[in-house]
């Protein structure tokens, strides 16, 4: 049985892939809400990621914000492997390599697509 256009163990990988930002966005989020509503964010702005910290010393709720975006993207992704079109360069169709879409889980196009538009 050949599956030209979906392959199983790439689709295996990616969604590990998903998976995991997805724990580490959701982990980081919970942290970040808990350190705001406890303050306790005050002595601790130099901030692991580098994310500011607000002046008021909780933690910034642009923070929260984000992970809740890159949590929606994460879903969105994950439904887009699951329909077999997520980790396809945009411009030419072709498979984004898995190394490529481990260090950018939303990249849209492949290298050398994305070299041509830089
Ligand atoms: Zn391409």
């Amino acid at each position: 049985m050949s599956a030209p256009e979906s392959m199983p163990d790439r689709k295996t990988e990616l969604l590990d892939v998903l998976t995991q930002r997805r724990e580490e966005a959701e982990t980081q989020y919970r942290r970040a809400l808990e350190e705001q509503q406890s303050g306790a964010a005050a002595g601790d702005n130099e901030g692991v990621h580098g994310w500011k910290a607000s002046p008021e010393g909780g933690a910034d709720v642009a923070l929260l914000e984000i992970l809740d975006r890159t949590v929606s993207q994460i879903d969105a992704a994950i439904h887009r492997l699951h329909a077999g079109y997520y980790g396809l360069c945009s411009a030419c169709a072709e498979p984004i390599p898995l190394a490529r879409l481990r260090a950018l889980p939303f990249a849209t196009l492949c290298v050398p697509c994305q070299s041509e538009r830089e």
